[in-house]
């Protein structure tokens, strides 16, 4: 098994340090790969990282809702959205998304599609081949 991140991570970053094994990779091009990924060849599974998420968008893969209710005024980040959003990270650096949309109170969405982007950023290469150059 591994954690995914889903398509609520914003990019915060804490996630990443404090992931013992480093297997958390921010995804590049942003407009392509919005979120940070998980490599499931590498998470040990520990959880150290769900706590650390001011989303909460970490989840074991076989506990990635289905039904996700929205609390109200968060944002999903997928390539096809077109909604902006900006802030800063953990260690105050800027974030800047267009790929965003609001959820409203009570919307459910299923999350379980973010699990295969997971598993297609490390298999299909782009967004991790441009982490190292
Ligand atoms: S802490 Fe959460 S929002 Fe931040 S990069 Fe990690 S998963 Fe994304
Ligand atoms: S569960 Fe542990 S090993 Fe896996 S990504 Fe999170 S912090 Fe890293």
């Amino acid at each position: 098994m591994t954690y995914i991140i889903t398509s609520l991570c914003l990019r915060d970053g804490g996630c990443m340090d404090v992931c013992p094994v480093e297997c958390i990779i921010p995804g590049k091009p942003v407009e392509e790969w919005p979120w940070m990924y998980i490599d499931p060849d590498t998470c040990i599974d520990c959880g150290a990282c769900v706590p650390e998420c001011p989303y909460e968008a970490i989840f074991p893969e076989d506990e990635v809702p289905d039904a996700y209710e929205a609390q109200g005024g968060e944002y999903i980040c997928k390539r096809d959205l077109t909604g902006h959003y900006e802030n800063t990270d953990h260690n105050g650096e800027p974030v800047v998304l267009e790929t965003t949309r609001q959820l409203e109170a009570g919307e459910v969405i299923d999350l379980t599609p973010d699990i295969e982007e997971n598993y297609k950023f490390f298999a299909e290469g782009p967004g991790y081949a441009a982490q190292e150059d």
